[in-house]
């Protein structure tokens, strides 16, 4: 099923994101994962490709796997360090396996190496056309409440996320945030240049203090106070920061669906502990 489909018809939708192993050896492991994650019935579940130094092999079976579990899947798929080949490749074997989703990115431009590679990609948006090209799939496509790191400023980024929307993209979803007023903020922005698909909330909950250091590394992410005394109160003592993490979460969610802003993805990083603690914590919120 369409994800385009499932955030028109549906009021509230909380969906997840796992990844995919680095070796087949681990396969069988993360199909557990995914089975385990989809047992909570969220909307649908996405599968990230390559990302952060991992591997791209496995997205495509991955996507697969959720999809034999009666939950429709999404497929991330990046090409700023891809041929026109590889990417022609992988966008036949979704047709073949029958996904419908896919999540169109660029991709981190990989540090050491020389880029743009020749007649090769440069930005989302040529991927975005390139699937629209091959056949009736939906589009997402990713944004950023606080801006992209490489953007000049957010108009700047605005005026790209507009025409990368108008060239295919069905729906997006936000980069994490730790603040809602920023995500609300970026709602009126992009709204205010035409952008007019859904904007799925992107969720991470922070279960560890070097996730934080880490997320902030890779995105730049303003973190609240209130975020960063729970980080400094409960960071040393892993039982605490998780169950503190998973109430964040659990409160960013509530907040942003109390204000209308119902279509949440969970960054759920292949703990389906963690998913379930939330997924139960909103029990009479959301019901799939
Ligand atoms: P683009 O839309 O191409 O934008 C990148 C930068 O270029 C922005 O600064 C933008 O303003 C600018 N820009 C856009 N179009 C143009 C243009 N036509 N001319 C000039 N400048 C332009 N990474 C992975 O490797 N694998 C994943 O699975 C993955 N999943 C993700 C999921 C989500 C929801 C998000 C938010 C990010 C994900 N990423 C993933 C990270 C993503 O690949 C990086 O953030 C990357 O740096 C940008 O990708 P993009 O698709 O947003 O790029």
């Amino acid at each position: 099923m369409k994800v385009s489909e499932i955030l028109k018809n549906k009021d509230v939708t909380i969906s997840c994101e796992i990844f995919p192993p680095k070796k087949g050896s681990q396969l069988d492991n993360y199909k557990s994962v995914a089975e385990e994650i989809a047992k909570l019935n969220p909307a649908y579940i996405s599968c990230t490709y390559g990302a952060t130094g991992g591997t791209s092999d496995y997205t495509v079976e991955i996507a697969d796997t959720i999809n034999s579990f009666g939950v429709p899947a999404i497929a991330h798929l990046t090409c700023v360090s891809s041929t026109r080949e590889k990417v022609q490749t992988v966008i036949g074997e979704l047709k073949d396996r029958g996904i419908e989703n896919i999540l169109a990115l660029r991709g981190d431009i990989p540090e050491n190496a020389d880029f743009p590679l020749p007649n090769q990609y440069h930005h989302a948006i040529e991927l975005i056309r390139e699937i629209k090209e091959e056949g009736d799939f939906c589009i997402g496509g990713a944004c950023y409440p606080e801006g992209h790191p490489e953007a000049a400023n957010m108009d700047e980024d605005l005026n790209y996320l507009k025409e990368k929307v108008d060239a295919g993209c069905d729906f997006l979803t936000t980069q994490m945030f730790f603040d809602n007023n920023i995500y609300y903020r970026f709602l009126y922005k992009a709204l205010a240049k035409g952008i007019d698909v859904p904007i799925t909330a992107g969720i991470m909950p922070v279960t560890n203090a070097s996730q934080v250091k880490r997320a902030i590394s890779l995105t730049g992410n303003l973190v609240p106070a209130k975020f960063l005394s729970i980080v400094d109160r409960f960071g040393d003592d892993p039982a605490a920061m998780k169950q503190a993490g998973i109430a964040y979460a659990t409160e960013q969610i509530i907040d942003l669906i109390a204000n209308g802003a119902s279509h949440i993805h969970i960054y759920s990083m292949n703990k389906p502990d963690v998913a379930a603690a939330i997924m139960h914590n909103l029990s009479h919120i959301y019901t799939a």
